[in-house]
């Protein structure tokens, strides 16, 4: 079955006469053993396994090709998931710009704990071979990145990757595995924060894992598959979803290629227009035929996507004065819902931050795609020398 189809018939199929169409919610937390006690077939204890988050996971893997999915109540809580199975004195490259959240708990949290790391410009191969060194375990990406839409060439460093024993992992929360694939183009590991678009709907904070069919954990003598390894924490440490948030994360996961099909090709008529406007000094979106990713994209994604940053002329005021001056796009952060919003990123990134201050951040949504240009347009010129 296509994708589109295993979206919708995967974690749940009414196959049985009376059955629902769709899953019931099952808020439970605790399931009646089987008379000979605890078996492993049956559900037990809702943090260990629940038939909603098993639905969840079910779709989840199948959507990305891949062996095995954990749900998570986060994205944050699925990085620090990928991040534990590391050890003290292991060293981590990540990508010069990425979300910024990874970055603040690496650095903050992290470096306790005795991992190191490096901040590297993945578009240029080269310069991930330079930063490694003899205690490098994992190599993060993040394609495109956030907020500079960065590309990195994942079959090439999935490639350098497994060639040095280092565990590849993407997180692919702008893409989605309706645009682009991580664990068929090579990586071990996609990583989502399903908060966004596989959520879609700016109303449900969700995390996910999804492994590669072989997935012995590089470097390790015994062999250990990392599914076992996350499976056990995500376990242990409990940060998972609730049954309510897997149900409705699934029922989400149904529109997820019709959603990003339109908002990414609305994306596209927008970034076109955003490079021919007057008050806009550059655009960052990999549809772009000047976008330094361009090839790269076209090769590993579907579609560019749904995120365009762009720089207004002039300075953090002018990119402020349009934030707020919209009257249809909401400013907010996070991305990836059916609303369009924008925001003045740096402002919502730490201090120290390396986005530029013109950089607006905009999340296309299911609206009209005149109406969103109207509203960019009007908050441009009102905006216009300040
Ligand atoms: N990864 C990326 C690329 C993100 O944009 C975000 C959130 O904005 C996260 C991870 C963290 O996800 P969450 O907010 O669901 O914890």
């Amino acid at each position: 079955m296509h994708p589109e189809t295993r979206a919708l018939h995967v974690g749940w199929h009414a196959d049985k006469p009376g059955a629902p169409l769709v899953p019931s919610w099952d808020p439970a937390t605790v399931f009646r053993h089987p008379d000979r006690g605890l078996s492993r077939d049956s559900w037990s204890y809702t943090r260990l396994d629940n038939p909603n988050r098993d639905q969840l996971e079910k779709t989840l893997t199948s959507l990305e090709s891949g062996a095995e999915a954990l749900a998570f109540a986060s994205g944050m809580a699925a990085v620090q998931a990928v991040f534990h199975i590391l050890s003290p004195g292991d060293h981590v490259m990540l990508p010069d710009d990425l979300y910024h959240g990874v970055r603040n708990l690496i650095s903050d949290q992290y470096q306790r704990w005795g991992l190191t790391f490096d901040f590297v410009d993945m578009t240029r191969p080269d310069a991930v071979g330079k930063a490694a060194t003899d205690r490098t375990r994992m190599l993060w990406m993040e394609t495109p990145s956030n907020p500079m839409l960065k590309i990195t060439d994942i079959i090439a460093l999935s490639r350098l990757a497994r060639e040095r024993g280092w565990i590849s992992v993407v997180d692919n929360t702008w893409t989605t595995p309706a645009v682009q694939r991580p664990l068929v183009l090579g990586a071990d590991i996609a990583l989502y924060s399903t908060t966004k678009y596989l959520g879609g709907h700016s109303d449900v904070l969700g995390g996910a894992i999804v492994l590669r069919q072989s997935n012995q954990i590089p470097g390790e003598d015994n062999e250990t598959a990392l599914a076992d390894k996350l499976r056990t924490l995500q376990r242990q440490a409990g940060a998972v979803p609730s049954p309510f948030d897997c149900w409705m994360m699934l029922r989400s996961l149904k529109t997820l290629f019709v959603r990003i099909r339109t908002q990414a090709a609305s994306a596209q008529r927008i970034a076109e227009k955003l490079s021919e406007h007057p008050d806009v000094e550059k655009v960052y979106y990999p549809g772009l035929p000047d976008h330094a990713g361009h090839h790269i994209a076209e090769a590993q994604m579907d579609s560019p996507g749904a995120m365009i940053s762009f720089r207004v002329r002039g300075d953090d005021e002018t990119a402020l004065c349009a934030v707020s001056a919209s009257r249809l796009i909401v400013p907010a952060t996070s991305l990836g819902g059916v609303e369009s919003t924008w925001e003045h990123r740096k402002t919502s990134e730490s201090e120290g931050t390396a986005t530029p201050g013109n950089l607006i951040r905009l999340s296309v949504g299911l609206e009209h795609p005149d109406d969103i240009w109207n509203d960019i347009d009007q908050s441009l010129t009102r905006c216009r020398f300040r």
